[in-house]
């Protein structure tokens, strides 16, 4: 009788060890150091205290040096799930090995997370524009690919006659209107909602290869609905773009805190546990958690 006992506490703890290494965390890596966002040291410990909320995230965080291109700057990129840049426009290139090392990583399956100007960077760089399927400045252009929009059927446009990729005007609040309900991302979000006071990126362009439009809003600039939150396949990776979040209030949006998240956990493993909050805006309603760190 004992012997039976003994045998089905250890069957036991090995299915419970089993079950919670499901729940692990995931490892999440920041890359940052240069972005014309000056506040960008705040807004990735906002962005790393979000992820470990969830606790579904253990998040480390890499950042270049200053200015110019920081040959020591290697992250281990195969030891995470996931990368979230907080890099900015005028960011110098990364050393050829890192961006090797970053572009297999991606192909691989690893996950990636675009925030607000981190799709401002690398305009030179090929791969990335892939990557990160739209972009603006840096001298983007009808030759980065089209300028993708929705019209008002919520039919997706992509536009190649001339123009430059990337614009904005003065920061509002404005609503998200989600496309997709059924991704993972933004299933169980309310159709529309109301984002915190933002920049709106209208007139992105890139190469939009295997990019789908999850959510768009739209721009008081050129009257069309703009890509807010989308995804992109390279190779197996998954990509999360978010065009928002310029500011610390922007941040501070829990319809920002709840798709940087969800769409982070989505890049690393293709699926979302992490539940819609309560506290989420509404159609009438933005709704912030005051960020005390
Ligand atoms: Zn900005």
């Amino acid at each position: 009788m004992r012997h039976i006992l003994l045998v089905m506490t250890t069957l036991l703890m090995g299915i419970l060890a089993t079950s919670s290494s499901a729940a692990d965390p995931l490892r999440a890596l920041i890359v940052d150091g240069q972005n014309n966002h000056a506040i960008w040291p705040k807004t990735t410990q906002m962005m790393k205290t979000y992820l470990e909320q969830s606790q579904r995230f253990s998040v480390d965080v890499a950042t270049a040096a200053p200015q110019g291109s920081d040959p020591n700057f290697k992250p281990r990129f195969s030891d995470y799930a996931v990368v979230i840049s907080n890099f900015g426009h005028g960011a110098a290139a990364w050393p050829a090995e890192t961006q090797a090392a970053f572009e297999s990583f991606v192909k691989n399956g690893g996950g990636f997370v675009v925030v607000h100007a981190a799709n401002n960077s690398f305009p030179e760089w090929p791969a990335y524009n892939e990557m990160i399927g739209l972009g603006g400045w840096g001298g983007r252009n009808e030759n980065s690919g089209p300028y993708v929009y929705t019209n008002s059927q919520g039919d997706v446009i992509r536009d190649t006659s001339p123009g430059k990729g990337g614009n904005h005007g003065a920061q509002l609040e404005f609503p998200i209107v989600v496309r997709d309900r059924e991704h993972p991302i933004t299933k169980g979000m309310p159709t529309e909602w109301m984002h915190a006071k933002d920049e709106l990126y209208d007139q992105l362009r890139g190469p939009a290869r295997s990019m789908q439009i999850l959510a768009t809003a739209e721009s008081q600039i050129t009257g069309r609905h703009e890509p807010m939150l989308f995804t992109i396949r390279y190779g197996k990776g998954r990509v999360f773009h978010t065009p928002m979040g310029h500011a610390e209030y922007s941040q501070e949006c829990v319809g920002f805190i709840a798709t940087l998240q969800r769409g982070t956990e989505w890049a690393a493993t293709g699926e979302v546990t992490i539940p819609v909050p309560q506290d989420f805006p509404a159609a009438d309603r933005s709704s912030s958690r005051p960020f005390n760190k």
